[in-house]
């Protein structure tokens, strides 16, 4: 809603699109912000007329600037020139030389000027989503919002928010022990101050199940994965952004590299994760997990077309074995069953030729009830809406979050 601004600042967030139909100010955004590269928060970013100054982590920037389209991957792969397609963007030397992306780390209030009479302060904070994802706390002269862009808020997510300096002061208290509530006499909350609003991300809001944590996720995965022989091999389907988790457990659990594709490992070297960076190889041989590009898998981990409803997975190229791991939405419950069910079909010696890993990127709707009452902000805002609802969405919002708002 109100076109991606940050209400009541004439601030764009996550979409970069022409404004010159909407009335001024909004014609004319004083600052654009970028949560995380995904390609849904992107939108109008790859074109050559974008000439704005975008605010966004260290990590989004080095991904954004590395981003290649798959044609585009698949062109450089075969020795072709390519382009990449935010390079417009950072173009260095000459006299068109400009660098329009403004890193700002994390946990880091940064000033910013809006207009000449007009200046807030923006700290990006962790997002639990994918690298780079940030979540955007501004404050200013109109008061102070937190836009989220996509957001995991996971138990350990809202612990370690309430330990950020920078968060603390909107933080209400919520003593309940009475002689607290006597001793602090008539006094009403002067020190602690309110949210103007959250920004939500709501693309998973109207998931009511609880969703296991990543951590559980993973491990239930290892577990899964150490009960196959030893010489299975595993491709791992982390087709976009946020699936590190994943890559990370199994890298620790079986002391291996992860075989990756040319673009994944360009992306994963650059970004400022150590452990990341030293988990994955561009020898296909030297490991039997890979993550390597889905369309275009190496011959340890491509196996021959196959009726995937009634027939097990052929051999690869390679004669290996072949596990196919994707992450999937389900709630605690289910996953426990499927658990379950797989660690028998395998005692039994039966084969299986795929796994499921709950990975969530997203929080479902207890999770945004937990993290806006840790706030209780004036007003919650999503940050998109189902259009097929037409605001029925909204509504229902007010409606579910009407407990977590402030009094
Ligand atoms: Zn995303
Ligand atoms: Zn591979």
């Amino acid at each position: 809603p109100y076109a991606s601004f940050a209400l009541p600042y004439p601030i764009r967030v996550d979409c970069f699109t022409c404004t010159a139909h909407l009335p001024a100010p909004y014609n004319a955004p004083a600052l654009h912000l970028l949560t995380h590269s995904h390609a849904d928060h992107t939108l109008g970013l790859s074109s050559k007329s974008f000439a704005a100054r975008v605010v966004c982590s260290p990590n989004t920037k080095e991904m954004l600037l590395r981003h290649e389209s798959f044609l585009e991957r698949a062109k450089k792969d075969a020795g072709e020139v390519a382009t990449r397609t935010f390079a417009h963007l950072k173009v260095e030397g000459g006299a068109f030389s400009r660098d329009l992306l403004y890193a700002v780390p994390l946990n880091t209030p940064t000033e910013f000027e809006l207009s000449s009479t007009e200046t807030v302060t923006i700290t990006l904070i962790d997002a639990n989503h994918c690298p780079g994802a940030a979540m955007f706390l501004v404050e200013g002269p109109r008061g102070t919002i937190l836009h989220t862009g996509d957001v995991r808020a996971e138990h350990w997510l809202l612990k370690s928010l309430t330990r950020n300096p920078f968060l603390q002061s909107y933080i209400p208290d919520t003593e309940e022990d009475l002689h607290v509530l006597i001793a602090r006499g008539g006094q009403t909350a002067s020190l602690t101050k309110t949210l103007n609003a959250i920004y939500l991300d709501t693309a998973c809001m109207l998931r009511g199940t609880v969703v296991p944590t990543k951590e559980n996720a993973v491990k239930g995965l290892v577990e899964l994965i150490a009960l196959f022989e030893k010489d299975t091999y595993f491709f791992i389907n982390s087709w976009t952004w946020g699936y590190e988790d994943v890559l990370k457990g199994i890298a620790r659990a079986f002391q291996c590299q992860i075989h990756v594709d040319r673009y994944k490992h360009a992306v994963y070297t650059h970004i400022s994760d150590p452990f990341l960076r030293a988990l994955v190889t561009r020898d296909a041989t030297s490991t039997r997990f890979h993550a390597c590009e889905r369309f275009e898998r190496c011959s340890f981990v491509d196996v021959p077309s196959f009726d995937f409803k009634n027939d097990l997975a052929p051999r690869s190229i390679e004669g290996k074995k072949v596990v196919y791991v994707n992450p999937v939405t389900m709630g605690c419950a289910q996953w426990e069953d499927y658990r379950m069910d797989v660690r028998r079909r395998l005692v039994m010696g039966k084969d299986v030729d795929r796994l499921l890993v709950p990975l969530e990127r997203h929080s479902p709707l207890p999770e945004l009830l937990n993290f806006v009452s840790l706030f209780r902000p004036l007003r919650v805002i999503p940050n998109t809406l189902v259009p097929a609802l037409g605001g029925l969405d909204w509504t229902a919002m007010n409606v579910m979050f009407k407990e977590c708002i402030a009094p």
